[in-house]
């Protein structure tokens, strides 16, 4: 494309809320076959907040709440929000922490009152050797609903879970068959877990899903679907999310998103709006054809 089409193409993207940083993305957007979706906060809301609260053996309600929203007082993460939010609300006391750490990809821990508590998924469990299938069975209840259970345990056993959901934004769903239609391979990756993954799959409706997947090697599935020769879009909006959008060869993020993600990425979508990478790549195409 001639550099006046370009230009024409970028201001058409940004009266459109299709903020286009890089020229060379405008000109790659129409051969991409292979778009990658990031789950929380790209194609749900990414405003997670507490649906279930279910406690074991002396632990109360109120306990397993103050537990954890102390615990995730000190983490950035969505799923902390939720919880601090449900705390507050509440007016529930919060202790304080010491030793606090985020582990990536599995949840937090920290001391309270000398004694260690941890916060996080299935696979952290597994790791501090607390798993057991009942626990497992009992927080698969959730995600099967689409939700995604958070387990707070000690050193011992399991204190309780906390089931969060997260809402699926309007467009989603439309976006992504939308983009199948058109013939693109679009696929869910999350750090999430299988089972509610799974579930939000078939709500959108979105053809193949890669969960469980750790923030280091989001990048690599890029990579690995590049190496098989494919033109691949990643859309996402974490921290987590930056080295696999510097990595696509269109990297797309959600202007609602964390400043690493828009930094990271070619384009930006103000309107935080999947259908939005639909009209990028119709963009692209009609800058690469009508005004060569
Ligand atoms: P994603 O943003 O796609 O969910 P992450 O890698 O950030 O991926 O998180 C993966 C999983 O790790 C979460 O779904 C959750 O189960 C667990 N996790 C991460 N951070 C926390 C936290 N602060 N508290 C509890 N669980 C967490
Ligand atoms: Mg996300």
């Amino acid at each position: 494309a001639t550099p006046v089409a370009i230009m024409v193409g970028t201001g058409k993207g940004a009266e459109n809320g299709i903020l286009i940083k890089s020229a060379e993305s405008l000109e790659l957007a129409h051969k991409v076959c292979t778009v990658v979706l990031d789950k929380t906060g790209t194609i749900t809301e990414g405003k997670p907040s507490i649906t279930d609260i279910v406690t074991f053996g002396f632990m109360t309600k109120m306990d397993l709440l103050t537990l954890a929203a102390s615990l995730e007082k000190n983490s950035e993460h969505p799923l902390a929000r939720a919880i601090l939010e449900y705390a507050e609300d509440w007016a529930m006391p919060i202790n304080s922490v010491e030793n606090f750490m985020a582990i990536s990809g599995y949840g937090v821990s920290g001391k309270i009152k000398g004694k260690i508590f941890y916060g996080g998924n299935l696979r952290l469990l597994k790791e501090k050797s607390i798993f057991q299938d009942a626990f497992a069975k009992e927080g698969e209840k959730f995600a099967k609903q689409g939700k995604t259970p958070l387990y707070f345990f000690d050193d011992h056993t399991l204190l309780g879970i906390i089931a969060v959901a997260d809402v699926v934004k309007p467009n989603s769903k439309m976006a992504i068959d939308s983009l199948v239609k058109s013939g693109i391979e679009v696929i869910m990756l999350t750090g999430d877990n299988q089972s509610t993954a799974k579930a939000i799959q078939s709500i959108v409706g979105v053809p193949k899903v890669i969960a469980e997947v750790l923030p280091q090697d989001k990048e690599k599935v890029i990579r690995d679907l590049q190496a098989e020769g494919k033109v691949v879009a990643m859309v996402g909006d974490g921290i987590n999310d930056a080295p696999a959008l510097t990595r696509a060869d269109v990297g797309i993020a959600i202007g609602a998103g964390t400043d690493i993600a828009v930094e990271s990425a070619d384009i930006v979508l103000m309107k935080n709006d999947l259908l939005d990478v639909v009209n990028a790549i119709a963009l692209s195409k009609a800058v690469i054809k009508n005004i060569k």
